[in-house]
């Protein structure tokens, strides 16, 4: 069964491209030119991934990945944005965003960035359905349901977040550099923008270690993180 992708792009000489390509490589591909169509088409559950365009016509692409999040939708999101500044690249991510692509784009980067995606979420939807919980420490990570306890306190945490907690979980009490951390929790190699792993850490020190005498999450001088438990 193929894919299904859904492409929101108000213009349509790079929506049609972006068509053509993607059907090309054998996806299914739907189209959406403004943001509130883009919105309930994205919603509707029958698409495994979005191509989001930001400048929309309506609703603009953060706003509609915002409201997409915000219901529980965890469907995999490529932002396609023109500007290329670490800010904007963080508020896409903080918003919920799975990848980010800068116009003008090659193709090929863009087809591999879906391809990888899509393969990242059916290995994520296949180890959860082998393994419901991880333990770290005090911490308790349901996989299938994304929630997240230390101790009984519930945690609420951004798709992104999450995602790196269950990396450095599954690596707990082993240094990971900020490449191996950026380039396996994001996907693919995104040179020189390793502080997006800082940002996101300390997104979740505040998240996961604020108002604990432990503190899970370490720095490793020099290199990158580790999430220690206690007696490791
Ligand atoms: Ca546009």
């Amino acid at each position: 069964m193929s894919e299904r992708l859904l492409v929101i792009e108000d213009e349509e000489g790079i929506a049609r491209i972006l068509q053509l390509e993607l059907e090309h490589e054998g996806y299914e591909v739907g189209r959406a030119e403004d943001g509130r169509t883009g919105l309930e088409m994205a919603s509707s559950g029958e698409w495994d991934l979005v191509l989001l365009d930001v400048m929309l016509p309506g609703i603009n692409g953060i706003e509609v990945l915002r409201r997409l999040r915000s219901a529980g939708n965890p469907i995999p999101v490529v932002l396609l944005t023109a500007r290329d500044t670490v800010p904007d690249k963080v508020s896409g991510f903080e918003t919920g965003a799975n990848d980010y692509i800068t116009k003008p784009f090659a193709m090929e980067e863009l087809l591999a960035r879906v391809r990888n995606l899509l393969r990242i979420f059916q290995q994520q939807s296949k180890d959860s359905e082998g393994a419901d919980v991880l333990k770290a420490a005090e911490l308790t990570i349901e996989l299938r349901t994304r929630k997240v306890f230390r101790k009984e306190l519930a945690i609420e945490l951004t798709p992104r977040e999450f995602d790196l907690l269950v990396y450095l979980a599954e690596n707990k009490n082993r240094e990971k550099t900020r490449e191996e951390i950026l380039s396996d929790v994001w996907g693919y190699d995104f040179i020189g923008e390793t502080n997006l792993v800082d940002v996101y850490i300390r997104y979740l020190r505040q998240k996961i270690d604020r108002g604990f005498r432990y503190k899970l999450i370490h720095t490793i001088r020099g290199v990158g993180y580790m999430l220690k438990e206690p007696d490791a």
